[in-house]
């Protein structure tokens, strides 16, 4: 790319701050501390400001709200008060010199959610306002330049993001901006009509992901209010350890079972480029945190050593069990059975067979409403000696790269469940050996995790 301007200076890191690192002066505060302690913290991504408390409303929801106040032809000086009174709070908690730019874009952003949301246009302007007043404000307190996601994030007409003019316009906007930190908003960008568009919920994880391709970060630091992935819940086990290295395909493992950190789709553009994302603490900033590489030998920091790496689990699964006499002589009986679920939209998560049964595990969710439709139609169509339905099943998955060829594995984690008193109802391991994944009673959920957690952490 033959930009006139000089190289960025490498290595850089690219750090973006969630909501709650940002909900407030203080919070703020924290947040420029930590990018003024490291001169290669070369962009700043916040998010808009989330939750103070649990009683508390993100901006971004009161910023939907005025958006679909406005929609029905309503006044949002009252619903755009809380939002009006956070930032004005904010500006004056930080002791900004200069804060009359704040009030008259308030004044501006106000009028202009009320009439896009009067031109028929979708919330996505409303809604982006609470990472572009945040971006600056923090811009202003760091005396730094602020460069708009909107005229850096490029989405196409249809609505996604133009990836390459993405990167193109990023790296060359700072690049223009000597030295340290410049501020870039997450979560929005402009469509090729100069429209503003957003990510979907959680998205500024999606544009500090994006920043940090574009200028080949050597690291993407994502500052949240916990201090890196735990192994697992800690509402089922006390106090569990931090996850200190993992990678993305073991985050996609645990993340899909429940553990979330990461905005799905922040995932792809680092992962590809294997520009690792550390996740760390904004209120204990000298934690060590997790860190996501795409191959552990990309990073320095040792493994724990541990065999497993994280056990997340799900309740909320039914079985549906079928059995023939010879099933396993009829070609095409899976396929039948996969085109009853297929016919009604409905997808499943793991399908143990035997010589002459085979079960579907599928989430309660996806069978809502189409249970008895679903069993008439497996009935008609492959004709089963039997057909069980049992509900209440929960799943735990065990996953850890470091099981892979070693032996003992299942014995230990079986071991442990048969301890523990916990009948495993399913049992799948794929040849990634990636993971084992056990169906148990939804009762016994609890009472697996912890037991595999003892036997394989202590
Ligand atoms: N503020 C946006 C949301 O609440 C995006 C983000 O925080 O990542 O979804």
């Amino acid at each position: 790319m033959g930009s006139a301007s000089p190289p960025l200076s490498s290595p850089l890191k690219v750090c973006k701050f969630g909501g709650t690192s940002l909900a407030d002066a203080a919070q703020i505060a924290k947040a420029a501390a930590i990018v003024r302690d490291d001169p290669t913290r070369r962009v700043v991504v916040p998010s808009a400001p989330g939750k103070r408390d649990s009683v508390d409303a993100k901006i971004t929801d009161r910023l939907y709200q005025c958006h679909s106040t406005a929609a029905l032809g309503d006044s949002i000086d009252r619903v755009f008060q809380p939002v009006r009174d956070r930032f004005t709070q904010i500006a004056g908690g930080l002791g900004l010199a200069d804060t009359h730019w704040l009030d008259a874009a308030l004044d501006d952003i106000q009028e202009t959610i009320t009439d896009e949301a009067a031109a028929g246009r979708d919330a996505d302007y409303a809604a982006s306002r609470g990472e572009y007043l945040n971006g600056r404000l923090l811009a202003a307190l760091l005396d730094r330049p602020f460069i708009d996601a909107a005229d850096v994030v490029r989405f196409t007409g249809a609505g996604r993001l133009d990836a390459d003019a993405t990167y193109a316009a990023v790296k060359q906007a700072v690049e223009a901006t000597p030295g340290q930190a410049a501020v870039i908003p997450g979560f929005y960008g402009s469509d090729p009509d100069g429209q503003i568009k957003t990510f979907s919920r959680g998205g500024s994880d999606i544009t500090g992901a994006i920043v940090a391709r574009a200028l080949h970060a050597a690291v993407y630091e994502n500052w949240t209010d916990v201090s890196g992935l735990l192994m697992t819940d800690p509402r089922i086990v006390d106090a569990p350890a931090t996850i200190a290295l993992l990678t993305y395909r073991e985050l996609r493992e645990l993340s899909y079972m429940g553990a979330t950190v990461l905005h799905p789709e922040a995932v792809f553009p680092v992962r590809e480029a294997g520009i690792p994302v550390h996740i760390r603490n904004t209120n204990a900033p000298h934690d060590d945190g997790t860190v996501i590489v795409a191959s552990p030998d990309a990073s320095s920091r040792n493994a724990s050593g541990l065999p497993i790496t994280g056990i997340a689990g799900r309740k909320d699964f039914t079985v549906i069990a079928l059995e023939k006499a010879l099933m396993n002589n009829e070609v095409g009986y899976g396929e039948k059975v996969l085109g009853v679920l297929r016919r009604a939209n409905i997808s499943f998560e793991h399908m143990p067979s035997g010589i002459d049964t085979m079960s579907l595990v599928v989430a309660d969710t996806e069978l809502e409403g189409k249970l008895d439709d679903v069993v008439e139609d497996l009935k008609r169509e492959v004709e089963p000696d039997t057909i069980e339905v049992d509900p209440d099943l929960a799943l735990v998955a065990t996953v850890g790269r470091n099981m892979k060829t070693q032996p003992g594995m299942a014995a230990r984690l079986f071991g442990a469940l048969g301890q523990a008193g916990v009948n495993i109802r399913m049992i799948d391991q794929g040849s990634s050996e990636l993971n084992i994944i056990v169906g148990v009673n939804a009762d016994d959920f609890e009472a697996a995790v912890r037991a595999i957690y003892k036997a394989f952490v202590g």
